[in-house]
């Protein structure tokens, strides 16, 4: 039955190193061990799945918005100082 919590005889907790601490149950996705010594706790996935592989990621997807129709990217160039030197009245 899910949920319901068993010692498992002869297991031994990873972390403390105690044996027949441990008990384990399930649910719908995983399977989960706990230790009543040090409060250890496990969860392992029934498919063989990795919790990261369902994170839902944006790594890959592409950061730039789509341009639209007609629109482009303008790159701003502010002048240089010296280009305001001349005046209306140029002289040939
Ligand atoms: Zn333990």
């Amino acid at each position: 039955m899910n949920g319901v919590k068993r010692f498992v005889a002869g297991a031994v907790c990873p972390r403390c190193g105690e044996q027949d601490k441990l008990r384990t149950w399930r649910d719908e996705v995983k399977e989960y061990r706990e230790c009543v010594q040090c409060q250890y706790l496990d969860a392992m996935r029934l498919d063989g799945r990795n919790d990261a592989e369902e994170l839902v990621t944006r790594v890959n997807q592409d950061r730039q918005a789509p341009l639209a129709p007609g629109e482009q990217v303008l790159t701003f160039v502010p002048m240089k100082p010296s280009a305001g030197k001349k005046s209306n009245g140029a002289t040939d």
